[in-house]
């Protein structure tokens, strides 16, 4: 028996900040785009608090409002948006084969790919119990909460650093906490790091437990534990706010071997747009960027992906 094909001129994978302005602008292209909003419908920015750096809201927003408005917009414009995950992809051919985990099967005449990266956590339960209400995975988004309080930075590589310098210049004392006793980071970051008086690097030292106060739904943040793997010995720090900066995964498993990835599995595009090196597919957000990683970059690549697309397609008639 035959299987029933969508044709879509339009499939964007993803539901953050990229790709719901790659929805908008595509659906305004009259591209009738398929949005598939993936694993965590709204991306990153659903598990944060307020947002206050998105141009256009002057008093700041809710990350999970500010992304259902972004659907909403969407929608009115006419993406056909659904709840799902793409399960494979085919870019071998064109037109590109997809299919979902409602069983459906689509030809794309064009794909954006907006699946965003996540941040990795140290993964322990006393970091998931207390995430988004005190623990964070981005100093630039939540670091403004912590003004004038004591925080934590856990990691040793370049975002750490910046993460650290970042927050030393709102926070009351920064702890640095490192496992070895060196740092990944570049000399001139690292430099940066210890010469400020506002930065306390902990080294050798792994973190055992985040504690912090519960009312009901209300929790808080007080303090970590730490281990010195040398001497063995516990050390406690009393920190409100602790951020992890241990790198961030991009979601590409999907694309493996379909698409060209980089050493750390971001989706390659050429300098300056969203073209990966499959003429027709393009990437737009945190896939393809480890450097800027913001809201609103993500939603300036989205836009450029769905105008690139467009574009490419009036060329392929
Ligand atoms: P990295 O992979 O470079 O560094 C991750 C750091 O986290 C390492 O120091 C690692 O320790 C530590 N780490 C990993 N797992 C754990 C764990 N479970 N517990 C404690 N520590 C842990 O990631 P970054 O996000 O820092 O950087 C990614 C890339 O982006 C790099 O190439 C970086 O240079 C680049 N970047 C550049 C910037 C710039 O140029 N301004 C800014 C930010 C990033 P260990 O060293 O022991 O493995």
């Amino acid at each position: 028996m035959s299987q029933e094909v969508e044709k879509v001129k339009s499939f964007i994978i993803g539901s953050g900040p990229a790709g719901y302005t790659a929805a908008i602008y595509t659906s305004r292209a009259n591209l009738s785009p398929i949005v598939y909003q993936g694993m965590e419908p709204g991306g990153q920015l659903t598990t944060t608090t307020e947002v206050e750096n998105f141009p256009g809201y002057p008093d700041g927003v809710e990350g999970p409002a500010m992304m259902e408005d972004l659907r909403k917009q969407a929608e009115r414009m006419g993406a056909d948006i659904r709840w799902g995950l793409v399960t494979s992809v085919d870019f071998s051919h064109r037109p590109f084969k997809i299919s979902t985990d409602d069983g459906k099967h689509f030809e794309a005449e064009s794909v954006i790919i907006a699946t965003g990266a996540s941040a990795k956590y140290l993964g322990l339960e006393s970091e998931t119990k207390f995430r988004g209400a005190g623990v964070s995975g981005c100093a630039t988004c939540d670091g403004f909460f912590y003004k004038g309080k004591p925080v934590a930075v856990v990691g040793a590589g370049d975002t750490a650093a910046e993460d650290a310098l970042y927050l030393s210049k709102i926070a009351s004392k920064v702890y640095m906490i490192v496992r070895r006793d060196a740092m990944r980071a570049s000399k001139v970051m690292q430099d940066r790091v210890i010469k400020n008086p506002n930065i306390e690097v902990i080294w050798n030292s792994v973190t055992k437990e985040i504690y912090g106060t519960e009312q009901g739904f209300m929790k808080a943040v007080k303090g970590a534990i730490l281990t010195n793997v040398v001497t063995g010995e516990d050390r406690k720090i009393e920190v409100d706010g602790f951020f992890v900066a241990i790198g961030h995964k991009p979601n590409t498993e999907l694309f493996n071997g379909q698409i060209q990835l980089d050493e750390e599995g971001y989706i390659k595009t050429i300098p300056g747009t969203t073209q990966t090196n499959i003429e027709g597919v393009f990437a737009a957000g945190d896939v393809q960027d480890h450097i800027y990683r913001q809201a609103i970059t993500a939603a300036g690549s989205g836009c450029m992906a769905a105008i690139e697309s467009e574009r490419w397609l009036q060329t392929q008639d």
